[in-house]
């Protein structure tokens, strides 16, 4: 396990202004959070990067923006009204409510063993908690209902009329939106199979967890790509391999996350759902252990086929060259926006023993900020006029903080901690030769250079 505890992120997620909790004046609503200046701009870089990697630049994809509310017999004919229930348990002394799989997972790991649950029947965790005689975390008694199953969908009422109202259902997942609209992109774009739909959304699951932070939330964000296929044409498994590798060169490239805190993790034939070939996980080591980062599916033609039978519409695909219709199979790269936002966090965060400080040493990409401008002192009106003009000049391209309040030390704390690559700062000698220092944020090392290199520097 990861030395960084969670409890250290979430106070740096805090003071600077990238997570709040929800609600929070009103006593907060547990699962929720909002994402403060600091964390909307990191937010907006992921997506940005993950739109431009997996949609603009290729030639064989394109975006998709469905609505969040959508149509109750979508979530029919996807399996989620019947099927996406987690299985609960209820502590009957003291009414806490718990997923029964990650239960036994937290026992089993307080015992130094591991015990994958994932695709067990609700006997059979029954069985294993009252064998294993797992007490409640919260009180110590052991005093549990039997599990149950609750839905994960929110269900909506739409029409201002009670007796007319009509339900739908806030989407539990964005890759409905890809299916649902598979015809509608066919028919109106030049795409030929193979090609892959992407999508970056809301989406929300009713979860009752632990929480972990922002890694399980009721409302979170994914970025999901539907890449559909003929099989006969195209074999899946050099398909699915490929997708791996653009997976994971993504996320240790683009994202610039440490190659050794990642791992894939194949589900087991139990926890794989019927429909799916194949299905692996790229796994982060999280301060909470190994956990699913972005899942990878082969899921054969099941989600057209569904919608095929629930809506009567044909979805088929003529393949233009022979005239042969098919239903496509898709491979499905299914990650969460704030999973990746919790990855990153946890793997930027570095503390200098030698300098004692914090840094996020963020992929400049990410950085909510490419540099921040100083002058040496704030009561110097020369300087503060230089120091302004130099940050009028940069921040038009790219993002720049300007910061002239306290110690200088203080400032280059306050940008190391939110992951600025790059300080500058104006003193009286850039009044004589018209050069600042650009201060390092890894190394803390200061170089003096002309203001004329600055924005070449900071692109
Ligand atoms: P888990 O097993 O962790 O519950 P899942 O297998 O249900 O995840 P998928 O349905 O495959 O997840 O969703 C795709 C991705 O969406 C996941 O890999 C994860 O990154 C993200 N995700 C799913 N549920 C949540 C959530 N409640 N909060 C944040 N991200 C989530």
């Amino acid at each position: 396990m990861n030395q960084l505890t969670l409890d250290t992120i979430v106070a740096l997620a805090k003071r600077r202004g990238f997570v709040f909790q929800n609600s929070e004046i009103y006593g907060g609503l547990a699962n929720l959070y909002d994402y403060g200046p600091m964390g909307a701009a990191l937010l907006r870089n992921i997506r940005n990067i993950w739109w431009k990697t997996f949609i603009e630049s290729r030639t064989d994809m394109v975006g998709l923006d469905a609505s969040i509310i959508s149509h109750a017999n979508i979530w029919k004919a996807s399996g989620h009204v019947a099927g996406f229930a987690d299985a609960m348990v209820d502590c009957k002394a003291c009414k806490m409510r718990t997923r029964a799989d990650h239960l036994i997972e937290a026992y089993f790991e307080s015992q130094n063993t591991t015990e994958k649950v994932e695709g067990k029947s609700d006997e059979e965790l029954n069985a294993i908690i009252q064998k294993e005689k797992i007490p409640c975390p919260s009180c110590g008694k052991f005093d549990w209902t039997s599990v149950r199953k609750f839905n994960l969908l929110f269900p909506v009422q739409l029409g201002i009329l009670e007796e007319s109202q009509s339900l739908a259902y806030l989407r539990g997942e964005t890759a409905q939106g890809m299916f649902v609209n598979f015809k509608n992109v066919v028919d109106s774009s030049r795409v030929k199979l193979p090609f892959g739909i992407g999508q970056l959304g809301k989406s929300f699951r009713n979860e009752i967890t632990k929480g972990n932070f922002v890694f399980r939330t009721l409302e979170f964000e994914q970025g999901e790509i539907e890449y559909f296929f003929d099989p006969q044409v195209t074999p899946w498994e050099p398909l699915y391999e490929q997708w791996k590798k653009d997976m994971w060169a993504f996320v240790t490239e683009q994202l610039g996350v440490q190659p050794k805190n990642l791992r894939w993790r194949t589900h087991t034939d139990e926890e794989r759902s019927f429909y799916s070939k194949r299905t692996e996980d790229l796994e982060y080591n999280y301060p909470f252990g190994y956990k699913e980062l972005w899942g990878l599916a082969y899921r054969t033609d099941y989600d057209l086929s569904q919608h095929i039978k629930f809506s009567g519409v044909d979805l088929s695909y003529v393949n233009p060259q022979t005239g042969t219709r098919i239903v496509p199979h898709v491979i499905e790269p299914a990650v969460g926006i704030t999973r990746l936002f919790l990855m990153i966090l946890c793997d930027a965060y570095w503390f200098d023993e030698a300098k004692q400080r914090v840094v996020l040493k963020l992929h400049p990409s990410l950085a909510p900020y490419k540099a921040a401008v100083f002058p040496l002192v704030s009561n110097k009106p020369e300087l503060v006029e230089k120091a302004r003009a130099v940050y009028d000049m940069l921040r038009l391209d790219r993002a720049v903080a300007w910061d002239d309040r306290g110690n200088i030390g203080k400032r280059y704390m306050a940008q190391d901690e939110i992951g600025t690559p790059y300080c500058i700062t104006v003193d009286y000698q850039t009044l004589e030769d018209n050069t600042v220092t650009v201060r390092n944020r890894d190394t803390a090392e200061q170089t003096r250079v002309a203001v004329d290199e600055l924005k070449g520097i900071v692109q």
